[in-house]
């Protein structure tokens, strides 16, 4: 028999609604919390404005009447006295309500009242004898009225609810002085003020994200102690390319790459994310990490999200490893049988190579040998599992994800908070800032100028549209249409498109093409975005800018300004103030950080969750954005707990541990 048969009111069928709603037993019933609250604050006439929601306490004057709308619209009337003061009632669609409305009664009604003619729209109606809370839980269970709801759950608490134990430390509960769990199931469901309504907030708060903490910082310390293979390398040989090299590194990659190279050098396994803007030299950064491994005897891996980007860094890090003895191998899902086969024997015997490839490098047939130390670009673009795959290659290979979109800081606690995290924030000096200008879709005409000015330069000229056919639903341009435009505009240049729809063979060609400036304009969707390198590139134009956000938009504004050529982005958009308000931000600074932020502040973490696969990352009460000094407090209460090696013998620590056993086993990480 169901367990919740067993509460008085649970019958077959409100069994099945819940099970519906998956609710299957009675703590499932009572770790339902209800979703929101709604307030109905009783008042008195004399503080109640016209035209906003008030409640107020009246009695019934006339027998009330029904009115039939029209279909599934019906209008309730009658008339009432509140304080002496008549007023006429609508309510609507609760015909139902005729029968218990005698004359006399009792009722509180919500609603809005006009005084002037003495008017009450009122949206809920009760009836004094049964108004108890001014706050109402609603819980959203689907087919289960919130009353009827609320009831069950009270008395599953009462049958069963003694059975739930508090997870939550004592001492961090008394240190915020937080509510205990029985109290929080009393409140919950019954809470009679605003001051209720926030100690339970507080609690739910708290407790989700220290458990969130918790979790985070235990897989983040363990990884830290798992054993990886000790690599020594010659300091001598790394030092002697880092001279090589045309620049001078700058101080943040030296930083990071002092990080990088001394866990490398630990017997602990890496997990590390090197953040940093598009063209702050993350990849010269990688090659010398790169590098580092190979000389200590190990190979490498590095996986990119896209055949194009993968291809790009082949031809990098082949730039790069030209005089270095080690030997590259490109694999994807692209080339030949034959290529493939060979190039999986190298892989299978050579021991210090450097693999360069798309997902394909962690398909089963890859037999690594010595596989030392995994790169991730554009990390978030992999699945976490995939990743784990990799991982699994290797005997506890290090491990570095490297990310081209900054992350606010607020989010990084949260989204790579099992991570150490690299920043480079500075750029290299040479780097010019590009000149961003908004144009609205008007004016074309203005923008089709700069263009041909930029091309009689002899520059290049990327125009990026968000839709590659037109569509029906949206009215966006698309590059079919731009490139059919442009192409009649600028009859003496050739202009090329590039989308995902086209064969990997003809994007190459394409790219291959627009680096050889065969291509003067490129018309793309945003799959430019990354991996595409031409420093004779001086002018990126971008139609219906506005439907991208400011860290994407940054994103693509990266592929230019990549030599000592001066540099322009124009943005166009359509004629709204909001919309300019938001891109005039990407004239003024070229700081990917403060774009992300901002991107954060204004559309919300949303944009940045699609980036990290992660059900996790999902609270009921907390907002990771406006509690985002919670989640730090939340991280450190966890690392002193964790740092720290009787905890786990201590008893108020026993349930907590508990909790992480049992979270660690549903999502497969114990
Ligand atoms: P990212 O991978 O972060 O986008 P890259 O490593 O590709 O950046 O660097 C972008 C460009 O800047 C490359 O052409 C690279 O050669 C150059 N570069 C990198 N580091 C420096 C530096 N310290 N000084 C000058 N130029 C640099
Ligand atoms: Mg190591």
């Amino acid at each position: 028999m169901s367990m919740l048969l067993t509460i008085k009111g649970i019958g077959p069928k409100l069994k099945d609604k819940l099970n519906r709603n998956e609710i299957y037993d009675c703590f499932d019933l009572i770790n339902k919390f209800p979703s929101r609250y709604e307030i109905y604050h009783l008042t008195t006439l004399s503080d109640a404005a016209d035209n906003i929601r008030v409640t107020l306490e009246g009695k019934v004057t006339s027998v009330p009447t029904v009115a039939y709308i029209r279909k599934n619209f019906t209008k309730l009337a009658f008339k009432v006295i509140i304080e002496n003061r008549p007023f006429s009632v609508a309510i609507f669609n609760r015909e139902y309500l005729k029968n218990i409305l005698d004359i006399g009664e009792d009722i509180v009604l919500t609603g809005t009242i006009d005084r002037i003619k003495n008017t009450f729209t009122a949206t809920t109606l009760k009836l004094k004898r049964n108004f108890k809370n001014e706050i109402e839980p609603i819980y959203n269970v689907d087919g289960v009225g919130d009353a009827q709801f609320n009831k069950i759950v009270k008395l599953s608490i009462i049958e069963y609810g003694y059975l739930i134990e508090d997870d939550l430390p004592e001492s961090l509960r008394k240190k915020y002085k937080l509510i205990t769990y029985s109290e929080l199931l009393k409140l919950v469901h019954n809470p009679i003020t605003k001051k209720d309504l926030e100690k339970i907030s507080r609690r739910i708060k708290y407790e989700e994200l220290f458990k969130f903490q918790f979790k985070m910082q235990y897989i983040r310390l363990r990884n830290k102690t798992k054993k990886s293979l000790s690599k020594k390398y010659d300091i001598n040989f790394i030092r002697q390319f880092i001279k090589t090299l045309p620049f001078e590194l700058t101080n943040a990659q030296k930083k990071v790459t002092n990080e990088i190279i001394k866990d490398i050098k630990s017997p602990y396994v890496m997990n590390r994310l090197l953040q940093g803007d598009t063209g702050s030299g993350k990849t010269v950064v990688a090659a010398i990490t790169i590098l580092t491994v190979l000389n200590a005897g190990f190979q490498v891996a590095l996986m990119a999200p896209t055949e194009i980007l993968a291809r790009q860094h082949y031809k990098t890090f082949s730039n790069y490893f030209k005089d270095a003895k080690y030997e590259i191998v490109f694999l994807s899902g692209k080339i030949s049988r034959e290529q493939r086969k060979e190039r999986l024997e190298i892989i299978k015997n050579n021991s210090q190579v450097l693999i360069i490839g798309t997902h394909a490098l962690f398909s089963t047939d890859v037999r690594y040998n010595n596989l030392g130390y995994v790169i991730t670009d554009e990390q978030h673009r992999f699945g976490v599992k995939q990743r784990q795959k990799l991982r699994e290659k290797g005997f506890n290979p290090d491990i570095l994800y490297m990310s081209a979109t900054p992350i606010p800081r607020t989010l990084a606690i949260s989204l790579f908070g099992d991570m150490d995290i690299s920043t480079i924030r500075e750029k290299p000096a040479n780097r010019k800032k590009v000149d961003t200008k908004l144009f609205r879709n008007s004016e074309m005409n203005l923008v089709h100028m700069i263009i041909e000015d930029e091309l009689n330069k002899g520059h290049q000229v990327y125009v990026v549209t968000p839709l590659i056919l037109e569509s029906e639903k949206l009215d966006l341009s698309n590059a079919q249409k731009v490139f059919s435009t442009l192409n009649k505009r600028f009859k003496e240049f050739s202009v090329g498109m590039m989308h995902s729809k086209i064969k990997q063979e003809d994007k190459e060609t394409v790219i291959d093409m627009f680096n050889a400036n065969k291509i003067n304009i490129l018309v793309s969707t945003t799959v430019i975005e990354v991996g595409v390198d031409n420093p004779n590139a001086t002018l990126m134009v971008v139609m219906d800018s506005d439907r991208f956000g400011l860290s994407q938009l940054h994103q693509l504004r990266g592929r230019i300004g990549r030599s000592n050529l001066k540099s322009y982005c124009l943005l166009i958009h359509k004629d709204n103030e909001e919309v300019k308000e938001r891109l005039e931000i990407m004239e003024k600074t070229d700081d990917g950080f403060k774009l992300s932020e901002e991107d954060l502040r204004l559309r919300g973490p949303g944009e940045f969750f699609g980036a990290r696969q992660s059900g996790d990352i999902k609270f009921k009460e907390a907002d990771i954005v406006r509690d985002a000094h919670i989640l730090e407090i939340a991280k450190n209460d966890a690392l002193e707990i964790l740092d720290n090696k009787d905890s786990y013998y201590q008893k108020q620590f026993q349930l907590i541990f508990k909790y992480l056993k049992s979270v660690l086993k549903k999502s497969n990480l114990d």
